[in-house]
């Protein structure tokens, strides 16, 4: 049994790909806790998924064993899009080793991330990582590093992830620097706070925790404050990574509850649990996470309508540890039964696809992705359009107001100039630039939200600045816009599903842009058609399919012309009877090919 005083609960944190899992992965060799024949690279990167794009998606706790120290690590993940998984391992731990790419330098999220680890009043231990590359600036990321930190550069470790450099004296260093968990006050009510869960289909949901006080023991009664339900801790264990059983969890350790529970939504991710609801009026529930707010939304179908239950089941699935995943069902397509859908970004929903299409092996149809624009109708209502199949008709028009966003971008003073550029071509704003570090700047900028999330500001900065530009973003609210709704037509017939909400001074571009997408997709028929796009009854751009043209007077070759004018006047009737009854049936891939990417 180990004193509290003996405990060091910590996180990493930085940038994405500045080397937190790689640094994890040493620690884990350091403390014997994985046989170094048994390492692989990344190895708290569990999910099939993450190994694939080489990035770390849910957090992974892990307790190590060092010299009379028990460490719990949480290694999270650093892309904007999942910093609601770091709030969530920040508040369970109480202290964060902040690591920073000596090739790159502080980045965007290196900021984001320090600021929510200060709010939760950590110890911050700063690191420069990568020293062993040749295209590392070490001191000049030092200075950068210490500078923001308000440290002496002595104090900021200069290590390599990857060789093992100076790891073992950060690692003493968390010891050392990072506070034990605050004594338990005795006697004291037991306490614990589900920092994340997971879904087994086996035990059911198993909650992963943090106790505050007292302790929880295998075979307890315990208490979610927050659902008001009781349940049992039917298996307590830590986290070696893999789950290892055992009998008491106590305050300031870090583990595993199995529940038993499998409703997979019945557990809230920042639950406080209790022994007894006879505790209820004596005990504060801890400070609840904030709700992550859903900002893409998008609607997402199975190619094969039967197989709704399971698309449902996935998603129920996925949300419990994914409280950020928002989904509730719809019936606005020809697809049957499906589900609006609601994510904090592209990288969210990107995810949240494939792992349906993989681990619940489902084929997806998603509609365009969309942010949530108001509008203020003639008759002083406000409402929420979060697909264009909601978008009122014009005349019932008001005003609409779409979310806009302040950018915080940093990017070496060499891409001053192209990064200027591309904040215009997105529709943004650049209210002020600050010199930031020795050779960087900070770009301050507003921009529409739509134009960030569905237009992928991340990938295009990434390639304008070979990486080296990084940004995050806050909301700031909605403001006036001018948007229309564009229809598509085939055959005359609107496909609710290719409409969009766009600005309207791109309905020339995207209108023509989408008639000659479909004109390459669509197979020919019997007869000639029309694509169209439009805006109400206003066609803005158009294009002609000409009809499959079977050769009628093949066999007469060289032979009688009048004949021939006959036969080729049949085949023309013939074609204007099905053009009347012409309608024409989308298949599932054209579909999928116009609505991916
Ligand atoms: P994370 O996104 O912060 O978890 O970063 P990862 O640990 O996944 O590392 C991102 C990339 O940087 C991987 O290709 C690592 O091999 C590489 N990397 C990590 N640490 C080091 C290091 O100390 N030196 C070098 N040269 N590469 C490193
Ligand atoms: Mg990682």
């Amino acid at each position: 049994m180990t004193e509290f005083t003996k405990i060091r609960n910590f996180c990493i944190i930085s940038h994405i790909d500045h080397g937190k899992s790689t640094l994890a992965d040493r620690f884990l060799e350091l403390t014997q806790t994985i046989p170094k024949e048994k390492m692989q690279p990344q190895y708290l990167d569990m999910m099939g998924l993450e190994r694939e794009k080489g990035i770390t998606i849910k957090m992974h706790p892990c307790r190590m064993l060092y010299q009379e120290y028990i460490l719990n690590l949480i290694d999270t993940p650093g892309h904007i899009d999942f910093s609601y998984e770091i709030s969530r391992a920040l508040a369970a731990v109480e202290g964060a080793i902040l690591l920073v790419d000596a090739t790159k330098g502080i980045q965007a999220q290196t900021l984001f991330n320090l600021e929510m680890a200060q709010k939760q009043n950590l110890k911050i231990i700063g690191a420069v990582n990568k020293i062993d590359s040749s295209s590392a600036k070490v001191s000049e990321a030092i200075t950068e590093l210490s500078q923001l930190l308000k440290v002496p550069e002595k104090e900021i470790f200069a290590i390599s992830a990857k060789n093992g450099t100076n790891v073992r004296e950060l690692l003493r260093a968390v010891v050392e620097k990072i506070p034990a968990p605050l004594a338990p006050e005795a006697p004291s009510l037991p306490k614990a706070l589900i920092f994340d869960s997971k879904y087994d289909s086996f035990f059911g949901v198993i909650a992963y925790v943090r106790v505050f006080a007292s302790e929880i023991k295998k075979g307890e009664k315990i208490y979610l404050m927050r659902a008001n339900s009781e349940t049992e801790a039917k298996e307590i264990g830590y986290f070696l990574p893999e789950l290892k059983e055992t009998q008491t969890l106590k305050a300031g350790e870090i583990g595993y509850i199995k529940t038993g529970i499998k409703n997979p939504g019945a557990i809230k991710v920042g639950e406080t649990i209790i022994k007894t609801n006879g505790q209820i009026s004596k005990i504060e529930p801890l400070p609840e996470y904030q709700e992550p707010q859903s900002v893409l939304f998008l609607s997402l179908y199975s190619k094969e309508p039967e197989k709704f239950s399971d698309l449902k089941e996935g998603l129920s699935k996925l949300k419990l540890n994914d409280p950020a995943l928002y989904f509730e069902s719809e019936t606005k397509y020809l697809f049957g039964q499906g589900f609006k859908c609601g994510f904090l970004g592209s990288l969210h929903a990107e995810i949240t696809i494939r792992r349906l299409k993989e681990d619940f092996d489902l084929d997806i149809i998603t509609t365009y992705p969309q942010v949530i624009f108001k509008i203020l109708t003639k008759t002083g209502k406000e409402i929420s359009i979060f697909s264009p199949a909601d978008f009122p008709d014009p005349s019932l028009i008001e005003k609409i107001k779409e979310p806009w966003v302040k950018l915080k971008i940093i990017t070496p003073f060499s891409y001053f100039n192209s990064v200027f550029k591309l904040i215009e071509n997105f529709k943004g704003v650049l209210l002020e630039t600050n010199s930031f570090g020795l050779n960087k700047c900070i770009l301050i900028a507003e921009a529409p939200l739509k134009e960030i999330l569905v237009k992928n500001f991340y990938e295009k900065l990434k390639n304008i600045t070979s990486g080296y530009a990084s940004f995050s973003f806050e909301n700031i609210g909605c403001r006036i816009a001018d948007l229309v709704k564009l229809d598509v037509f085939i055959a005359g017939e609107k496909h609710d599903v290719f409409s969009k909400i766009i600005d309207k001074e791109d309905v020339y571009s995207e209108g023509k842009a989408v008639v000659e997408k479909l004109k390459e997709i669509l197979p020919a028929q019997q007869f000639s058609f029309k694509i169209q796009a439009g805006i109400s009854k206003r066609i803005i751009a158009s294009e002609t399919i000409q009809a499959k043209r079977k050769d009628v007077t093949a066999p007469l070759y060289g032979g009688d012309v009048t004949r021939k004018r006959k036969l080729l006047e049949i085949q023309k009737r013939g074609k204007k009877e099905l053009k009347k009854k012409g309608k024409i049936t989308l298949s599932a891939n054209v579909y999928l090919e116009m609505l991916k990417g």
